[in-house]
């Protein structure tokens, strides 16, 4: 099967593999989870299984999975978004398309990714779909936010959350892609809290280290007003930036208590070692526990905050003050 394929993620796969084997396939099934855990990777692997007409062949080369790799299968329909909203003129072409019998073989599949983006008439017209679907459709939702959806529709799809791969996993899908060094290796998977999309652009836009190294010297030389004023626009210009910022930071503070504590050798940030020993000799442990309380309050009042931007200086006030 073309699941066995997939990194990770076992309970999902074993489920998914005994629907397969069972053929006790529904008619919707989302899988959710966050930005960049392979979603889409998971779905076409199973969207595969569903279509093939042959079963437990390994390379199949069935009519159904050839044409699947070359994605011309007719039985595969994609629903393509803007990325910002997904109409129910979109939702009323794929009901269309579902009254129609399959080409192939014995299944139809509707792929719908971004679901969250389905608008509440464009949700209530594939409702309809769900509450009568012709016995051969199987709809598929991509989802970071599964519980955006209609009740309706939560309730007649089975959700299958993705959960964040282990370091293992992880170094299995990194490390046949990309030849880093054990250092670089170690430190992407610190700070890509299992998501492979993450660890991915990290590898691909080194953007991390510069960022690492700016916050960094925001410690260490907490009152050179320029780099500061560098690091505020920088923050102001690119909000995504942000959550990095905090993950370094918080990761910075508990290396100190870390430190403090003569555990040398569990630090996250191993590799600035003596930057981490001289930040710790400046404050009590009392103190870097409340460093860290506040700064995770800080992170979550930006979920919530009303203005970016005095955030930000409070941010960075809180950085400069020892
Ligand atoms: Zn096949």
């Amino acid at each position: 099967m073309e699941i066995d394929n997939i990194i990770g993620q076992r309970d999902l796969i074993a489920q998914l593999k005994r629907l397969l084997s069972l053929n006790l396939i529904g008619h919707a099934y989302a899988f959710s989870g966050p930005a960049g855990i392979g979603k889409k990777t998971l779905a076409t692997a199973f969207i595969k299984d569903l279509l093939c007409r042959s079963s437990d062949s390994e390379n199949c080369k069935c009519l159904s999975c050839r044409t699947f790799n070359e994605g011309t299968n007719p039985d595969f329909y994609e629903v393509i978004s803007d990325r910002k909203s997904i109409g129910v003129d979109t939702i009323r072409d794929l009901r269309d398309d579902a009254a129609h019998r399959p080409t192939y073989g014995s299944r139809k599949v509707y792929l719908i990714v971004d679901a969250e983006l389905m608008t509440v008439h464009a949700q209530n017209c594939l409702l309809k779909t769900l509450e009568e679907p012709p016995e051969y459709v199987v709809i598929i939702l991509l989802t970071t936010n599964f519980e955006a959806l209609l009740p309706t529709i939560q309730s007649r799809t089975v959700n299958l959350r993705m959960a964040p791969y282990t370091d293992d996993e992880m170094k299995k899908i990194i490390c046949p892609r990309y030849p880093i060094s054990k250092e670089e290796l170690e430190f992407i998977l610190k700070f890509s809290n299992g998501i492979p999309l993450n660890a991915i652009r990290m590898i691909e836009e080194g953007k991390i280290r510069d960022i690492r190294s700016q916050v960094f010297r925001l410690l260490e030389k907490p009152d050179d007003f320029i780099h500061v004023e560098n690091v505020r626009k920088a923050l102001l210009d690119n909000r995504e930036e942000l959550s990095t910022v905090f993950d370094i930071l918080l990761s910075i503070y508990r290396d100190c208590i870390i430190f403090k504590q003569g555990m040398e050798s569990r630090l996250i940030n191993s590799d600035k070692k003596d930057i981490i020993k001289s930040i710790a000799s400046s404050y009590e442990n009392h103190n870097l526990f409340e460093k860290i309380t506040k700064l995770e309050g800080m992170r979550r009042n930006f979920n919530y905050n009303i203005n970016y931007q005095l955030g930000i200086d409070a941010l960075l006030l809180e950085i400069q003050e020892v």
